[in-house]
């Protein structure tokens, strides 16, 4: 009870906007209470003039209750109505939070998470929340309605009185084991359930990957075992739950038969009239909804408890670490930067050792090195994708780790090997990064990335929808898009990281003139997999085993370093 008035005061700034809708609910709720109350009175009215023929008044007491019946109908349409809308706003505005929570995780948390974990939460644990909380409301009238019930049993009959509250104890006692062991199974099923979620997401994303690999059968194996390991959870789950119900339903069918013969020694002993016993059986089986009721109660602020507690985790930073920036806005950059004495490990292996270089405004440095060198962690750096380092990383003299969002994110684009294009238009992908972007400027930005000739090439030119992650666009066309992306963002330091896979020669010459396009206008960094397409770099790097070894242009690194001459060497071989 404890965790769910807190888990509600948490909630509650999310429900508050929509007030109107609760007090509505809640006003339906206690008028039809009060109907359900009075209908029982005028049934038992009914059979009394009856029983003694005193038809007119029987007629005018059949009309009360036919009004009182399409009221309860009409209440129960408006209470229905304010509970959807008072779901869907609220649901709306929790996705909206989480999706923009996940957003500022860090990178590090979202590559060791599975992304099952964040999609259950924001798809499911939030339907589950508006779901709970519409139906706590719901219920909450229901339970006023069971008090007011108990407080008129009361005071017609106290031995009755003294009957169903025996029961409810009973009752209750049992639906609080049954809920505190369901708790713990369905905290499992839910684990279970975002690795699952992760994995369908890794097989319908890597669909065509796997049938080219031809491992079908290890994935539908792996598969089979997971949902299988997750029914069995479910199903586990369901057999307490019925346990307990067959037990509460046995003590519900037996308290029903005993109030029966309670009710004929009360009338037998002229304790009540037969009148006041159809009341009190008629009320009773109110109660014994009240106890379906603290029964739900009970489930619902189970799953109520669970779902909060799994999106504040995110929400508060309770247990999935966020990005942090710093305050300081620097509203136009140059373009400089340095590292120095930088280390860095992702986990307990050194991955740059006390790296120090620095590059000025509108320079193109390249970055060359065996794989694993350190090349892409320099980005991740730069970038804030990371902040567990030694040492100090600058940008036009301003530490990164002060600098706020906007201007490190606004200011530095990286091109990645495979840039994730959405499944929008061409036009709507720029659009992406500048709202109000004009025809000229997206025309310019694709024609600077040699990406319009293509364009125009296409039936729908620049309302193509590009599919899912850009899947009708080649590896070259993606990383070209990406360049008009940057161009269009106008961001000073543009992090470009070359396609490991041989390219086509048109291809590598497009990417190559969309990237001496940009240069001298741009602070450029490229991770050069192919020397040959960074010979006109201003500088080139020479990473080892996340150290500089060597520093210079192309001509320079041939003379001075030997490791760069062998790679070279090793290039021209290979295309001949
Ligand atoms: P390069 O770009 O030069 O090929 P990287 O900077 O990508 O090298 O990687 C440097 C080292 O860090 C490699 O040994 C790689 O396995 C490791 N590494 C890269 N990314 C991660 C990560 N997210 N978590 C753990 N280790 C990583």
């Amino acid at each position: 009870m404890k965790e769910l008035f807190k888990n509600i005061k948490r909630i509650w700034p999310y429900f508050k906007k929509h007030k109107k809708y609760i007090i509505g609910m809640m006003i339906c709720s206690i008028l039809s209470i009060t109907i359900s109350i009075a209908v029982p009175i005028y049934n038992a009215r009914l059979i009394i003039h009856l029983t003694n023929s005193i038809f007119t008044k029987l007629i005018l007491t059949a009309i009360v209750i036919l009004l009182l019946e399409i009221s309860w109908s009409v209440l129960d349409f408006f209470q229905d109505m304010f509970i959807q809308k008072l779901y869907r706003e609220s649901r709306y505005e929790l996705e909206m939070k989480l999706g923009s929570e996940v957003l500022k995780l860090s990178d590090a948390t979202l590559k060791h998470n599975g992304t099952g974990l964040f999609i259950e939460r924001i798809n499911s644990d939030t339907d589950t929340i508006a779901g709970c909380f519409t139906d706590l409301n719901r219920y909450i009238g229901n339970i006023l309605k069971g008090i007011g019930i108990f407080i008129a049993i009361f005071i017609i009959n106290k031995i009755a009185f003294i009957f169903l509250i025996v029961r409810l104890i009973i009752l209750f006692i049992v639906q609080h084991k049954r809920v505190t062991e369901l708790t713990n199974n369905q905290k499992k099923y839910r684990k279970e359930r975002d690795k699952l979620t992760s994995f369908v997401g890794e097989l319908v994303r890597g669909a065509s990957d796997i049938k080219m690999l031809n491992a079908e059968n290890s994935f539908l194996s792996s598969l089979d075992k997971k949902i299988k390991e997750n029914n069995s959870i479910s199903y586990k789950t369901r057999r307490i739950n019925k346990n307990y119900i067959l037990v509460e339903d046995v003590i519900s069918n037996f308290f029903d038969f005993m109030l029966i013969v309670l009710l004929v020694m009360l009338i037998m002993n002229n304790n009540i009239e037969i009148a006041t016993a159809l009341i009190i059986h008629s009320y009773s089986n109110n109660i014994w909804s009240l106890s379906n009721i603290v029964s739900w109660f009970f489930d619902i602020a189970k799953d109520f408890n669970i779902s909060t507690n799994r999106i504040f985790e995110i929400i508060d930073n309770e247990k999935y670490e966020k990005e942090i920036f710093g305050n300081t806005n620097l509203k136009h950059i140059e373009g400089n930067f340095e590292f120095k004495n930088v280390c860095f490990a992702y986990d307990k292996q050194k991955v740059l050792k006390d790296l120090s270089f620095s590059v000025n405004a509108n320079e193109t440095v390249a970055f060359v090195g065996k794989s694993g060198a350190g090349k892409s962690t320099i980005f991740n750096l730069l970038c804030k994708l990371y902040d567990n380092y030694k040492g100090m990383i600058t940008i036009d003299g301003v530490d990164i780790k002060e600098l706020d969002k906007n201007t490190i994110r606004g200011n530095i684009t990286i091109i990645s090997q495979s840039p994730y294009i959405f499944n929008l238009s061409i036009k709507d992908n720029l659009k992406i990064v500048k709202e109000n972007l004009t025809t000229k400027e997206m025309k310019e930005a694709c024609r600077l990335a040699c990406l319009d000739e293509f364009i125009e090439s296409l039936p729908d030119k620049y309302d193509t929808v590009v599919g899912e992650g850009g899947v009708t666009l080649s590896g070259g066309q993606k990383q070209r898009l990406a360049i008009a992306r940057a161009l269009v963002q106008k961001t000073e330091i543009i992090l470009f990281d070359e396609a490991t896979s041989a390219l086509d020669n048109e291809t590598q010459s497009k990417i190559q003139e969309a990237i001496n396009n940009m240069k001298k206008e741009y602070t450029i960094l490229i991770i050069a997999h192919r020397l040959s397409t960074i010979i006109n770099a201003d500088r080139i790097l020479y990473l080892e085993n996340g150290k500089i070894i060597a520093s210079g242009s192309h001509k320079e690194l041939l003379k001075t370093c030997k490791s760069y001459k062998a790679l070279y060497e090793a290039e021209i071989i290979k295309k001949r």
